[in-house]
């Protein structure tokens, strides 16, 4: 996990939570009319994108996927904690012979199958 998308994700995570919480209490007890509610419930739709967004980048992974996830809740929650994390991954390598770049894990190029030096 990346730290510091870690952190964005835990501090998006507590404001989500802490307006959701205001917003549920507001509307139970009639304390504030919808259209005063209205910019909590957009703090709360934004820290909720923000902590899947963050938490899909600390796992080395693309910030879309974070976009499109919280389209499907607690599912899209459960998707992204079961994402493996890439974020500990060496770094790409480049090949001797023809110069391109190749992911960490592929042992020969992908272009002209040269194997990776050691
Ligand atoms: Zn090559």
């Amino acid at each position: 996990m990346i730290k510091k998308y870690t952190r964005i994700g835990n501090i998006a995570l507590g404001v989500t939570v802490v307006s959701l919480g205001a917003v549920m209490y507001a509307t139970a007890n009639n304390l504030m009319s919808e259209d005063a509610r209205l910019p909590l419930i957009a703090v709360y739709v934004i820290s909720f994108w923000t902590m899947f967004w963050a938490y899909a980048k600390a796992k080395g992974r693309s910030g879309a996927l974070g976009i499109v996830l919280p389209f499907f809740n607690v599912i899209g929650l459960v998707i992204l904690l079961c994402l493996k994390d890439l974020s500990n991954l060496p770094p790409d390598w480049a090949c001797e012979k023809c110069k391109g770049k190749n992911p960490a894990l592929d042992s020969t190029c992908r272009y002209c199958s040269a194997p990776q030096p050691s």
